[in-house]
């Protein structure tokens, strides 16, 4: 356990955290080196010594008014948690929206849910200076649609992106080169600018994901056992983990329609899946991508209790190249929350415009008012 520095060609000094030093020489090297928060150079932030996400799960007492610097994962993750701790929570989010790469509709589910707890969202706000201290008392001037205004809280939150944790290590004394933001060169098998050195995860560039930074092992490891793999279009889920979570596989609406991919669309309220209603949690919905003159799935976003678990049955489906259709005549296990997927695709339009509505289905497995199904799900 220590800091490592190249001196050479894969060669390292090793500060040892337990005192002293080693110097390791290999004849392979793999770097696996992360990526730290990053504080963005407004005027005052960093001399407020924010908490970053390190502080933050740290803390020993509870913030009586916390400012959330940015509405990505991490940010609206503890902007959640806090509020349920109970504290005040104000998000800023300098993009029109929290969540920017997700479709409209999925944040303003998310958004609503977070008002119904309590939590200011603001987005767009560019902050503009800060003064005070984290943990004693800020305050912001912030640049709001309608105009410049003071926000004051007593601690910052800064969740505004990561910095690869490739600076000061030597790595062009091993020969190893960085792109233009600082993150390792790497080919699609993960090679380093250095021979036999790779990189993996987050300091190659790679999407900030755990199941990524594992998935870059496996290419590794298969390359240098002779076998054929590479990071080349890869699948990659996400998962947002609030109350409902937020999960996410393939296109999203937006980006089919930003790439002129035809598609069609189906939706579900996750009211309309029985299982919601089992443990009285019915908020937001199901969201499946088709493309328009086929049968595959596109992508799959879905806001609702076990997201995570509901979007790797549509991952599976679309890994194995099936058409939405083999989910929609599946028979899958009622009351779950998988289930939803056959309802979600008996609601795909048609290629002409009418809904492959399958109300047979639909009549059979609700115990409720066969109408309210129907009204919810065509809602
Ligand atoms: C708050 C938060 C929540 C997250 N939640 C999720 C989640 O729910 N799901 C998910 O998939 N992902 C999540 N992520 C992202 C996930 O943690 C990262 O994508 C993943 O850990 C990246 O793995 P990595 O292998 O690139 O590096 P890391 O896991 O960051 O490991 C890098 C290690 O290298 C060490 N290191 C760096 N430089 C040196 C050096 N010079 N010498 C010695 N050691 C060094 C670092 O100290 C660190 O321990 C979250 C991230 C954050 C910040």
């Amino acid at each position: 356990m220590g800091e490592a520095k190249f001196t050479g060609s894969r060669t390292l000094d090793v500060l040892l955290n337990a005192g002293g030093a080693r110097t390791l020489t290999s004849d392979r090297v793999f770097l696996n080196l992360g990526t730290h928060a990053s504080i963005p150079s407004v005027p005052g932030l960093a001399e407020s010594e924010p908490m970053t996400n390190i502080e933050v799960l740290e803390l020993d007492r509870l913030p009586e008014h916390l400012i959330v610097i940015g509405g990505g994962y991490v940010g609206l993750e503890f902007a959640q948690a806090y509020r349920r701790f109970g504290s005040r929570v104000t998000i800023l989010e300098r993009s029109p929206q929290v969540l920017p790469q997700q479709d409209p509709d999925v944040v303003a589910a998310l958004v609503t849910i977070f008002s119904s707890e309590e939590i200011d969202v603001i987005a767009p706000a560019e902050i503009l200076s800060v003064h005070g201290h984290s943990g004693t008392g800020v305050s912001l001037v912030v640049r709001i649609s309608s105009g410049e205004k003071t926000i004051t809280g007593s601690d910052i939150l800064v969740a505004t992106g990561r910095i690869p944790n490739t600076a000061g290590i030597g790595l062009e004394a091993a020969g190893v080169e960085l792109d233009r933001r600082g993150y390792v060169k790497v080919d699609d098998r993960l090679q380093t600018t250095a021979p036999n050195v790779w990189a993996i995860g987050e300091c190659a560039g790679s999407p900030q994901f755990t199941h990524i930074s594992l998935d870059d092992f496996r290419v590794i490891r298969d390359n240098l056992a002779g076998r054929n793999r590479t990071t080349r279009d890869r699948m990659i889920p996400s998962c947002l983990f609030t109350d409902p979570q937020v999960s996410h596989i393939g296109l999203t609406e937006t980006e089919a329609n930003r790439q002129g991919i035809a598609f069609r669309i189906a939706k579900l309220p996750m009211a309309a899946v029985l299982r919601t209603r089992t443990i009285d949690e019915t908020h937001g919905f199901m969201k499946a991508l088709i493309e328009g003159d086929g049968d595959r799935i596109l992508g799959f976003t879905m806001i609702g209790p076990e997201a995570g678990e509901v979007m790797a049955v549509v991952q599976t489906a679309m890994l194995a190249g099936l058409p939405y259709t083999a989910l929609r005549d599946a028979i899958l296990t009622h009351p779950t929350m998988a289930e939803g997927l056959v309802f979600l695709f008996s609601n795909v339009e048609r290629v002409n415009g009418r809904a492959d509505r399958r109300p047979d289905l639909l009549r059979t497995l609700t115990p409720q008012p066969v109408e309210s199904i129907e009204h919810l799900q065509s809602s």
